[in-house]
């Protein structure tokens, strides 16, 4: 067998999440669960696959992550399976089952998971990455609108990135309203097809929204010129926006008005946002949302509107100003050498870990030395140590490793100290 055969490697455009750093990974999304918790948004597991159809009448079928990225497969019963390349379709599949939009509105729920597009990896653009992501169901209300961007606001502060928030509204489908702005760009973009990006011109006719998110030059220079949705919003869309505008602005927060942020999924209406950020070189998009009144019907259900967000792990950690590594939970290590010592540690790091402490202990036999620098690379804040002395007089050494005062005192009272 060829030696590269023997050899596996992570599939392509996936990270493994490997300590120091799935420390930080880790109470990112705990992070997220726990302010989207604090507003009312409740947690909701769904699977990681999906009928496919959720995704294609869900999302759409002209997306670029329907059309392109989705990894699709047919099990064994020959059904055809989907891995969730987005958390909103899923969400809006499982309150449909459930009937769960027959109880109290909105519904407020808050997810963090993986999700998979087969997309060209680069930095900040992976085919496995991780989401949070809340959704509110039920309300049309321009408040939820607010506060649905004021929750990814908070907590993207929290998780020490201080986003950019692009705003806009894409308006509804009808005529009067979205439907009449497309005929309008339509015509405008038919008459600038030769000035257009050759990749760009097919879109003209299938989804021209999508040509505002061309990055090829020729295109944004068309592009530029082009009519914009806000110009053409029927009055209650226009209204409603207002009305979101106004809240954000008396709560302080800022925004930008780009009339050309269009979402990459096909559902959206209304509002929609962008949460920008520096330091990510062209994946700058640390996540968006909008609007999705549509969605709950593309799904077969009775109308139920809905708002959300999705903000990307990956991209969060990359752009967060917060280096600092999350603590390991380790509160204690203990530190034993001599006769009996492994028992003896093995014992105490039992009793720290039963009253609820971090506790951890060397078992590789190392010197004296060598556990305590195990001790401080662990993340500790105390060395209890079991010296051949403390062995023999039933004490501990507990050392404070930040000051490095020390103490002996008898074993059971090294719980009691440590929580002092
Ligand atoms: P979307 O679901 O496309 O609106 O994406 C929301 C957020 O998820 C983006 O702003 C990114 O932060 C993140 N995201 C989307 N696709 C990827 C990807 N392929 N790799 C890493 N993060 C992604």
């Amino acid at each position: 067998m060829a030696e590269e055969e023997r050899s596996f490697r992570a599939p392509k455009g996936t990270n493994d999440v490997l300590p120091p750093d799935s420390h930080r990974w880790q109470s990112t999304m705990r992070l997220a669960m726990d302010v989207f918790g604090r507003s009312g948004y409740e947690p909701v597991e769904t699977p990681t696959f999906e009928h496919t159809e959720v995704f294609e009448r869900g999302v759409g079928a002209t997306s670029e992550v329907v059309g392109k990225q989705m990894y699709t497969f047919v099990d064994r019963g020959g059904r055809s399976l989907t891995l969730r390349p987005e958390g909103t379709a899923p969400v809006v599949r499982a309150v449909l089952e459930h009937s769960l939009q027959r109880g109290a509105l909105p519904l407020k729920l808050a997810y963090a998971g993986p999700m998979f597009r087969q997309e060209r990896p680069q930095k900040g653009r992976y085919r496995q990455f991780w989401q949070v992501g809340i959704e509110a169901l039920g309300s049309d209300s321009p408040v939820v609108d607010a506060e649905v961007i004021e929750v990814g606001m908070r907590f993207l502060g929290e998780a020490g990135v201080t986003p950019e928030l692009l705003l806009n509204s894409i308006g509804h489908p009808d005529d009067s309203c979205r439907g009449g702005y497309l005929d309008v760009l339509r015509s405008f973009l038919r008459e600038r097809t030769d000035d257009m990006a050759e990749d760009d011109r097919e879109r003209v006719d299938t989804n021209p929204l999508r040509t505002f998110d061309s990055k090829e030059r020729a295109t944004v220079a068309v592009m530029k010129e082009a009519p914009v949705i806000t110009d053409h919003l029927c009055s209650d869309c226009a209204a409603h926006f207002g009305e979101v505008r106004t809240l954000l602005d008396g709560i302080g927060v800022t925004y930008v008005l780009e009339p050309r942020l269009v979402r990459g999924l096909d559902y959206y209406t209304r509002t929609t946002f962008e949460f920008l950020a520096g330091g990510l070189g062209s994946q700058n998009a640390v996540g968006g949302g909008g609007r999705y009144d549509g969605l709950a019907e593309s799904l077969g259900g009775e109308p139920l509107p809905g708002i959300g967000f999705a903000l990307g792990v990956d991209r969060i950690l990359l752009a967060s100003e917060d280096e600092g590594a999350a603590s390991s939970g380790v509160d204690v290590y203990v530190v034993a050498v001599g006769e009996g010592a492994a028992g003896e540690a093995f014992r105490l790091v039992t009793d720290l870990r039963r009253a609820g402490l971090g506790a951890d202990l060397d078992l590789a036999a190392r010197s004296m030395k060598g556990q305590m620098k195990q001790a401080s690379s662990s993340g500790a804040r105390w060395a209890a140590i079991l010296g051949e002395k403390e062995l023999a007089s039933g004490t501990v050494t507990l050392k404070d490793l930040e000051t490095s005062d020390q103490r002996e005192l008898p074993r059971d009272e090294v719980v009691g100290a440590v929580l002092a």
